[in-house]
């Protein structure tokens, strides 16, 4: 199957969608706002990250925080109790050793606590413009319904398929694509397959309707 066609016509149609306010900041901030964002909605996420940042400024201050104040800050994020002790510990592994500057390497991005594969990515390519495929919980599931990876691949499995199967210029716009699809078509529950450009081609939706 030549996927490429069919995620460009995803890209086309969602990529111009308005990004969450947590992604267009300077990298530290880019990096908190990641931290925020896990299992919490964009508006949440958003208007806790403005409520840190109102209060914080960056590395320097949130090291030396009161995890008891941000917790105060980011109510109600997901698991907002270890997130506030997470973002201290980020802020001084910053820090210490990089002298404050967030690094734009993936490799040594993934060392700061709090930060995994996904966060790493959102980092490069929306607060370095750096070319990276973020693959969160709307990309794995559009990704695995469509039937571009198998239905038990891990999220570095579709990361490694969209880079195989999308050209380089457009892997930040296709992870904003996918996110924005997967809410709004693709939904975690009662996806809108009848009303769905990519039916014919999804392997989910060919398996519902032979049942
Ligand atoms: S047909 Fe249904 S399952 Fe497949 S991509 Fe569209 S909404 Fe998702």
């Amino acid at each position: 199957m030549d996927w490429w066609p069919i995620i460009r016509r995803i890209i086309s149609e969602y990529a111009d969608e308005p990004m969450p306010a947590h992604v267009r900041d300077d990298p530290f901030r880019v990096l908190i706002g990641c931290i925020l964002s896990q299992r919490t909605k964009d508006e949440t996420t958003d208007a806790a990250y403005r409520r840190l940042f109102s209060r914080f400024s960056g590395p320097e201050d949130l090291a030396r925080a009161d995890p008891a104040e941000i917790e105060e800050l980011i109510y109600p994020v997901g698991f907002y109790r270890n997130k506030s002790r997470t973002i201290v510990k980020a802020a001084r592994y910053v820090l210490d050793e990089f002298d404050g500057v967030v690094p734009d390497r993936f490799e040594d991005l993934v060392k700061i606590p709090g930060i995994g594969r996904k966060c790493a990515n959102i980092v490069l390519a929306y607060a370095f413009g750096k070319p990276a495929i973020p693959v969160d919980t709307h990309v794995f599931r559009v990704a695995k319904r469509l039937g571009i990876v198998p239905p038990d691949a891990k999220p570095e499995d579709v990361e490694d398929a969209l880079k195989r199967i999308v050209p380089e210029e457009f892997w930040i716009p296709v992870n904003h694509a996918l996110v924005r699809f997967g809410r709004a078509v693709c939904k975690p529950v009662g996806p809108k397959c009848n009303r769905c450009p990519l039916r014919e081609v999804c392997a989910f939706a060919k398996q519902k309707s032979a049942h």
